[in-house]
């Protein structure tokens, strides 16, 4: 059966809107501070390492609640020019990926992860406003769209259970217009967009500003332990420090064992130019709300603040080996396929050109959301595995980490979520045979009416099925 996004277009239009492309993530095209690189032999009480969204909330919070604590954070390469440069902005209230992913995980506990996940986003615009952090913040709420006659129930069901309100078709292209949709759910509350790399430069002033020394260019190429606490290994001098967070995300990890637990999957994403007030008006769009279609292989969709529509998602690829490795970026086919799939669903925006093509490594382990473990006789916490939804969950598991090295028992860290391991991945060739198989999998789903193979449904019965 063929979708919506398997029908043809003129290859002529797709090489014309790509052809002024430039590659390279356009939120990191702003001008950005520099911080030094760590010349000299360092004492601090908490060491972060990696400047995204994790090792800044990490920082900035600890800062908070410990004033006068003496904390360092270093980068390898710059402040967010990873993930957190170049993902889609979409700040998620879920901590879970999604309501089904976790609902199947952790049943009994899933009304406090979801209490848990809407006050984390509220306490991030809580944050943002007191900071004053300029990262263009928009509570637009999130917009889910049916762009196949199979999902329009699974939005009926959502809007059953609470999740938002069911919107038929004439109601969703009210608010943005596409001929293909057929249905859509909104919901208000749990979804803002931000700038994605300005929230990253904002938390590292605001880190600056509660005095943690941060140092770029920065990679610790070992941590031991050492008398009475933790020693860091950096090309220019060492670091000494009481207690470490790692925020190394896709990176590898400095504690071994845990590096089976993620792979490196490659995301990639087009911007357009600006839209002109008629472009924008031909499809409608006033609201700004988030984007999202609903098979497995999904597109994700939103407005920048100078009205630039930002498009990623759908191939979602992996390479043998677990590499995380710039050459993957470049994918002339994906990206091909993406501005395809862009004029399916806004064929009235025929005349708009992308301006940028990026991709970058999300760090999926086996149950799609965090994972937290401590080493070094708990004075080392580390985090990974947020999948495509980190960008919210993120200042959660910043939190979470904090509580672990002060041995605390809070809400957080009582959370079967917090406390358990997901399976790690085999080794090769047999992790990329289960990935390639199961990404084959959600395809022929997404072609034959939402129906789960066998494959599928076994991942599904073992706790390891992914449903978007
Ligand atoms: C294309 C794309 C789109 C996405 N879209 C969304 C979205 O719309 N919404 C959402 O919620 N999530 C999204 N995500 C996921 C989200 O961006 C990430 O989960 C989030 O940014 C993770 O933040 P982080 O700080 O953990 O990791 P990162 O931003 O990857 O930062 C880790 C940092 O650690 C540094 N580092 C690693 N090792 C070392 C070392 N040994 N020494 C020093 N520094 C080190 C790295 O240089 C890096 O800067 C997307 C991801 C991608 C790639």
């Amino acid at each position: 059966m063929k979708t919506i996004f398997d029908r043809p277009v003129e290859p002529g239009l797709v090489r014309r809107a790509l052809a002024g492309s430039r590659f390279g993530s356009m939120w990191l095209d702003i001008p950005r501070p520099s911080y030094p690189p760590l010349t000299a032999p360092a004492n601090c009480d908490l060491l972060v390492v990696g400047g995204g969204y994790t090792g800044l909330w990490t920082a900035l919070h600890a800062a908070e609640r410990n004033p006068g604590a003496r904390i360092t954070l270093v980068e390898a390469d710059r402040i967010g020019w990873a993930a957190s440069g170049r993902n889609g902005g979409f700040v998620e209230a879920s901590i879970t990926h999604g309501h089904e992913n976790g609902e199947s995980r952790w049943p009994d506990e899933m009304g406090t992860l979801e209490a848990l996940g809407l006050a984390n986003l509220d306490g991030m615009e809580a944050d943002i406003e007191r900071l004053g952090l300029a990262v263009d913040w928009e509570r637009t709420g999130m917009l889910s769209v049916a762009t196949e006659p199979h999902q329009v129930p699974w939005l009926r069901e959502a809007a059953d259970e609470g999740q938002g309100r069911f919107l038929d078709a004439d109601e969703v292209r009210a608010e943005v217009t596409s001929p293909t949709y057929l249905a859509g759910l909104f919901s208000a509350r749990t979804c803002a967009i931000v700038h994605p790399a300005k929230l990253a430069l904002e938390l590292a002033r605001a880190c600056r500003q509660a005095g943690v020394t941060v140092h770029e260019h920065t990679p610790v190429g070992a941590l031991r332990g050492a008398a009475g606490g933790l020693l860091a290994t950096t090309p220019g001098a060492t670091v000494s420090a009481d207690r470490v967070v790692l925020a190394t995300n896709v990176f590898p990890s400095l504690v071994r064992r845990n590096r089976l637990y993620t792979v490196p999957v490659y995301d990639y994403v087009l911007s357009t130019e600006p839209l002109t007030d008629d472009q924008l008006a031909r499809i409608g769009w006033r609201n700004r709300q988030g984007v999202g279609d609903c098979a497995n292989q999904f597109h994700y969709y939103r407005l920048s603040a100078d009205n630039r529509i930002v498009w990623g998602g759908y191939d979602a690829v992996y390479h043998f080996g677990r590499r995380v490795d710039p050459s993957y970026e470049h994918r002339a086919q994906t990206y091909e396929r993406l501005a395809a799939h862009f004029v399916l669903t806004f064929p009235a925006l025929d005349d708009v050109r992308f301006s940028h093509r990026w991709a970058g490594a999300i760090d999926t382990n086996t149950r799609f959301c965090a994972h937290w473990g401590t080493a070094h006789r708990g004075r080392v916490a580390y985090v990974n595995g947020f999948t495509g939804l980190g960008v919210g969950a993120a200042r959660f598991a910043a939190d979470v980490c904090l509580d672990l090295l002060d041995g605390a028992t809070t809400e957080r860290t009582r959370l079967r979520m917090v406390r358990e391991k997901p399976l790690p991945f085999p080794p090769e060739p047999v992790a990329s045979m289960g990935i390639q198989a199961t990404r084959w999998s959600l395809d022929r789903a997404d072609h034959n009416a939402g129906r789960r193979n066998l494959l599928l449904r076994t991942l599904d019965r073992m706790g390891l099925g992914f449903d978007s």
